[in-house]
């Protein structure tokens, strides 16, 4: 009952968002996401959390497909503008398709804000905000590299890829809605990525790049980690896969 009631707040977001008529070449991934944070918390108590952490999720696939396959590097300048102002006004400036996403995100956060207010932890929100901003501008440097035709070592692949693999945004922000568990303390250290963190992020980042680069190069997106490595050591995809890039990915704490 408490699940069918949650699908129903999320359809009414999702249908105001009118994201799929709007923006056609996104991944709608509603379903999917919130299906991965049942999996994080399903506990009722957590349902803030929930909400919280699949509506951030949503508009952050939202603005990865919007830079890796859809905006022109003008575009995507601006918007990054945008995200660095963090401000209503900032949208003024943007297109139209993409005022859409930048006033969905801000409105979510407004949302989150207001969530919280009566806990007094509406400040946690600019933890999250702070990482949001490092993806997008991580994100923005794929898009860089993808205009320039460039195609970075291994080692600036990897830096960027902790930003992209969004685990440490989503650390933050899925703690906003967990009421007592989630103290200014664990937020702190959450900003001071520590390695705990950062291996996570750079395992999720290798993976995805071994299970979906090749999708993502037909899409039109930046190389993967699967072609930095094989560009930088010159070896063929499959000993990339077998060994080397994952010997080479063997990294200190890049993070700094
Ligand atoms: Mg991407």
């Amino acid at each position: 009952m408490c699940l069918l009631k949650k699908r129903g707040i999320f359809r009414r977001w999702w249908k105001e968002l009118d994201i799929v008529k709007i923006l056609p070449y996104v991944r709608d991934r509603l379903a999917e996401v919130y299906f991965w944070h049942l999996g994080v918390y399903f506990e009722p108590q957590y349902s803030i959390a929930r909400k919280i952490s699949t509506k951030n999720l949503y508009m952050l696939s939202l603005i990865d497909d919007t830079y890796d396959i859809y905006g022109t590097l003008d575009e995507l300048t601006l918007f990054t503008e945008a995200i660095e102002r963090w401000n209503i006004d900032a949208s003024e400036q943007l297109p139209s398709y993409m005022k859409i996403i930048y006033c969905g995100l801000l409105d979510v956060y407004d949302e989150i804000e207001s969530d919280l207010t009566n806990e007094n932890k509406s400040f946690l929100v600019n933890y999250s905000i702070i990482e949001t901003k490092k993806v997008v501008m991580a994100y923005f440097q794929e898009a860089k590299w993808y205009y320039g035709k460039t195609v970075p070592k291994m080692e600036q692949y990897m830096k960027n890829g902790i930003s992209t693999s969004v685990y440490v945004q989503i650390a933050a922000t899925s703690w906003l809605g967990m009421g007592k568990v989630a103290t200014k303390d664990a937020f702190d250290c959450i900003a001071t990525e520590p390695p705990i963190l950062v291996v996570s992020c750079i395992i999720r980042r290798l993976l995805n790049d071994l299970l979906s680069h090749e999708e993502e190069r037909k899409r039109g997106d930046a190389p993967s980690g699967i072609e930095c490595y094989i560009k930088e050591y010159g070896v063929r995809k499959e000993e990339a896969y077998n060994r080397k890039f994952l010997e080479g990915s063997k990294m200190k704490n890049t993070s700094k």
